[in-house]
């Protein structure tokens, strides 16, 4: 395997894009070393510029749950661009993807489409201060919700990654009503409370992905949100990532919880960029027009991204792969346990259903401290050996692993034979 032209293309692309990339992560910053470039991408197989094939398991961090190219999404796409890609004025389609998402959804009547996870949050969190007339958001270590200034504190994924405790150029002022608390640690929230009595609300992953995966125990999610209402805060829960990957109506559904606002992206758009905030009609009828919370976008709604997100949730709701996708997991989780015991490696795998990722630690996970015990250059001499044996995961040890419903038995072999050799280097 080679990656002559894709290092030719991260030579030439220095020279206008800041690292050649147009997200951090993208940079392989982490494993040491420089990104690959895809040319393209069908099924659960993705392709860069020097025709290596791997197994994709980064699916666009979270996006491409039905494999890449969905017969159904390509035909749905190709039909909409026919009719023109942005008017400026409603259409049909942003009614039907509405409805989807709002009957998946129980806590949401009413739900307002932006471009991403990011539009998602940051309206979400306006929301919240807007109905409770309170300004402090609480949220988790190691948990990371998009780019806005308020949310960029101990945050996951690219900041974890690149070992950033915040991002310069976010003002003081910006976070100062930003407080932070510890995943799993009820009581970490409670003494928030004790000192302040002007919180908004908590937000949440409700499955922490983007410190590798970090999965809610016991109770705590019930349990935040029944101290929240006794507390008149809400519970934001940010499925950006786990909206219709955990489940259809996404970590809500699976964990029984009602949270007062959601914010979606991702999947919702099939691949398209898309996002969604929502909450029940009281919620809701504050923003605008109907209320006085303002928010906007030239090109939410869109209607190719729309076609993406109702062909997508269409096809998923078919499929409803979600059986499956505990199955494929535990089978991955299982050839990775047990190529660490083989070449006695210290791994702790956290997995929720088709969301998953390796530690190089014999501590139990539950929370980024106890994330970032792992050993992160161990992840990279793994992370290239993965790549050398065809198998594409996302550079870092803080972001998830996922799965698409188009893995196939082919793919499981490539990846036991691809996880027995990168352990063995580990080793
Ligand atoms: N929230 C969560 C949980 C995410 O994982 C992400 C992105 O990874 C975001 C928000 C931000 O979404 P976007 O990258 O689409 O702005």
């Amino acid at each position: 395997m080679n990656f002559k032209k894709s290092q030719k293309l991260y030579t030439k692309g220095l020279k206008n894009l800041v690292g050649a990339v147009n997200s951090p992560v993208r940079a392989f910053a982490s494993v040491g070393g420089n990104p690959l470039f895809i040319k393209r991408a069908k099924g659960s197989t993705i392709i860069d510029v020097d025709n290596n094939r791997y197994v994709d398991l980064v699916l666009s961090y979270g996006p491409m749950i039905l494999g890449h190219r969905h017969k159904k999404v390509q035909r749905a796409i190709n039909k909409a661009l026919k009719n023109g890609y942005s008017f400026g004025a409603s259409t049909q389609n942003e009614i039907k993807l509405a409805k989807i998402v709002c009957d998946a959804f129980p806590s949401m009547d009413k739900v307002r489409f932006v471009n991403s996870g990011t539009e998602a949050v940051l309206s979400g969190i306006r929301l919240a201060r807007a109905f409770t007339g309170k300004d402090k958001i609480i949220k988790f270590s190691g948990c990371y919700h998009g780019h806005q200034d308020a949310l960029l504190v101990a945050a996951g994924s690219g900041l974890a990654t690149l070992s950033l405790p915040g991002s310069k150029g976010v003002p003081e002022g910006a976070v100062k009503n930003t407080l932070i608390a510890t995943y799993n640690d009820l009581d970490s929230v409670k003494r928030h409370f004790e000192e302040h009595d002007d919180i908004a609300g908590v937000i949440i992953e409700p499955v922490g992905g983007n410190m590798g995966v970090v999965i809610p125990q016991n109770n705590f999610l019930k349990e935040l949100k029944v101290f929240l209402e006794s507390k008149d805060a809400l519970l934001i829960a940010d499925e950006v990532m786990t909206g219709f990957r955990s489940k259809f109506g996404g970590a809500q559904e699976l964990f029984d919880v009602e949270a007062d606002i959601t914010c979606l992206g991702k999947v919702i758009g099939g691949g398209f960029p898309v996002g969604a905030y929502g909450a029940r009609n009281e919620i809701m009828e504050m923003v605008a027009p109907l209320g006085g919370m303002y928010q906007a976008g030239t090109l939410s709604g869109n209607p190719i991204a729309m076609a993406g997100g109702i062909s997508t949730l269409t096809e998923l709701k078919r499929q409803d792969p979600y059986q499956q996708f505990e199955e494929v997991g535990k089978q991955i989780e299982t050839i990775l346990l047990a190529a660490a015991e083989k070449y006695n490696v210290d791994l702790t795998v956290n997995r929720f259903g088709s969301m998953l990722n390796p530690f190089f630690t014999n501590v139990k996970v539950t929370n980024f401290e106890e994330a970032q015990s792992s050993d992160t250059e161990k992840f990279g001499v793994f992370f290239w050996e993965m790549i050398k044996n065809g198998v594409f995961l996302p550079p870092s040890q803080f972001e998830a692993w996922f799965l698409s419903s188009a893995i196939t038995e082919e793919d499981l072999a490539k990846i036991e034979k691809a996880v027995n050799k990168a352990m063995e280097k580990v080793a």
